[in-house]
């Protein structure tokens, strides 16, 4: 299964895609992860991605764009992917559209996860993920156990840089702008499920897997 995981900031895009990636042992890929990665090594791709991250902005097309056509040549996407985060441009949805073609192969679903803004402040604002694991809390919609320890692999939780506030707004206006067009590319393609994002996280993944056709 080929899925798009749309959505604002803080919809909960990198929280359910998780659980579809067990549920269906097909790989995440999400630009953001793939990008903080390589901030953190400072590679030549991290140094000219923070510019742009720090300051709440898209990292160039052709940049993340080179990144998802050599991810999904991995063995691992044979079977499917979960593309978080990606695309959030029309030029991006456009090249992805190239590369499928090229591979023989296209998008089955296109999970458009709405929640309003309030909620996504709150959301981003209170974000803490796990330096090692990756694993995302909320520090009060989904705490850990123990303050600032990851449950999972008793990892360091950190806060995002990009998470305060003032960038947090830049983030949705950035979405607004720029992603947010795509929802009509994919809904005349067909291809749009919309999905509403509030609510707990296994009332989430229960709406979406309905969506998806997935009877359980
Ligand atoms: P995205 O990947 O779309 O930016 P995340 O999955 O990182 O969003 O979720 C943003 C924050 O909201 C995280 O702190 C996460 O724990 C929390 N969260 C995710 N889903 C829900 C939900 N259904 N209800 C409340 N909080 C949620
Ligand atoms: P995310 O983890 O998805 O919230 O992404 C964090 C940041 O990484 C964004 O604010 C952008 O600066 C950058 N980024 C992630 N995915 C993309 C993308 N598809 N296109 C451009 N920039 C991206």
């Amino acid at each position: 299964m080929n899925l798009i995981l749309l959505g604002p900031p803080g919809s909960g895009k990198g929280t359910q895609a998780k659980r579809l990636v067990q549920r269906y042992e097909i790989p995440q890929i999400s630009t953001g992860d793939i990008l903080r990665e390589a901030v953190k090594e400072g590679t030549p791709l991290g140094r000219e991605a923070k510019r742009y991250m720090d300051e709440g902005k898209l990292v160039p097309d052709e940049v993340v764009v080179g990144i998802v056509r050599d991810r999904l040549k991995g063995l691992d996407c044979q079977k499917g992917f979960i593309l978080d985060g990606f695309p959030r441009t029309i030029a991006q949805a456009e090249a992805l559209d190239r590369i499928l073609g090229e591979m023989g192969r296209g998008i089955d679903h296109v999970i458009d996860i709405e929640v309003d803004k309030e909620e996504l402040l709150r959301r981003l604002t209170g974000r803490r993920t796990c330096k090692r694991c990756g694993a995302m809390y909320h520090v009060v919609f989904n705490p850990p156990k123990a303050d600032g320890v990851c449950d999972r692999c008793g990892g360091e939780l950190y806060q995002r840089d990009d998470d305060k506030e003032e960038t947090i707004r830049e983030r949705l206006r950035v979405y607004e702008g720029q992603t947010a067009p795509l929802v009509e590319y994919y809904e005349k393609k067909g291809l749009l499920r919309r999905i509403d994002g509030t609510g707990g996280i296994e009332e989430v993944e229960a709406r979406i897997l309905k969506a998806i056709g997935d009877k359980g």
